[in-house]
């Protein structure tokens, strides 16, 4: 496998003219459902969180029905975790709407503990048996990575020498979905920022475990309060450019 695998990863992943617009409309969705929310307090916000998770899976379904990417031949199904392996970065607003379902969830206690036991590492406490624990919840970063050869994100991700089978491995990578899905995550944080609340990336998995018996986070991050300690920062709101 290529030594420089995530820096020809960050290269290539640069957005196509089409895509951008694309991008630029998914922002709009997300930034309109954010807004709104805004007017409506702390539940509102962290419903936002769930209605554009939501937006953005119709957005790229649309997109991937009318075939203008060719992600149609994504790799990725139930039972292929091999990107799972690696930090999963979220905002503070994802990672406090996710733990607020988490905690209505019906299998809370085997989540919680699952989350508990979890010391770090690559692979991420949610991932059983190749299927992810909390999948119509999960991060937008998890929703937007599709590969069309899980040979590559399992020596990429988990670092593991994969199967030879006589073809070659796909380097190939699928740029709409990860635009897409970054483009709603900027969509919805940036009305956040812009109001003074925390929109910081987060390391998704210890920031979770930092919230997720403390069910008044959401009001304290709300009220300003100095919620997710500094080791769970990856690194505070950036704005990013998806305008045409
Ligand atoms: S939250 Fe789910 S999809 Fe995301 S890394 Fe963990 S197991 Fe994988």
């Amino acid at each position: 496998m290529a030594k420089n695998a995530l820096l020809w990863y960050k290269r290539t992943m640069k957005p196509t003219d089409p895509e951008r617009q694309q991008a630029h409309a998914a922002l709009l969705v997300a930034h309109d459902i954010a807004v709104a929310a805004l007017a409506g307090g702390v539940e509102a916000i962290l419903a936002a969180v769930g209605a554009c998770h939501q937006s953005a899976d119709r957005l790229w379904g649309d997109a991937r029905a009318a075939g203008s990417d060719p992600a149609a031949e994504a790799a990725c199904a139930a039972g292929c975790g091999w990107c799972c392996h690696q930090p999963v970065e979220a905002s503070t607003v994802e990672v406090l709407a996710i733990a607020a379902r988490l905690r209505i969830h019906p299998d809370i206690a085997a989540l919680r503990a699952r989350l508990g036991a979890w010391s770090g590492g690559r692979i991420c406490p949610f991932l059983t048996n190749g299927t992810c624990a909390i999948y119509s919840f999960r991060p937008l970063k998890c929703r937007g990575l599709y590969q069309p050869d899980p040979r590559w994100c399992m020596a990429t991700f988990a670092k593991i020498d994969p199967p030879e089978d006589g073809s070659p491995i796909c380097h190939r990578a699928f740029t709409l979905p990860r635009t897409l899905f970054d483009a709603v995550g900027q969509g919805l944080t940036r009305p956040l920022h812009r109001a003074g609340l925390d929109c910081a990336a987060l390391d998704f998995a210890p920031a979770l475990k930092a919230v997720l018996d403390r069910p008044d986070a959401a009001a304290a991050w709300a009220r300003g309060d100095a919620l997710f300690p500094d080791r769970v920062r990856f690194h505070g709101w950036i704005e990013r450019d998806f305008s045409l």
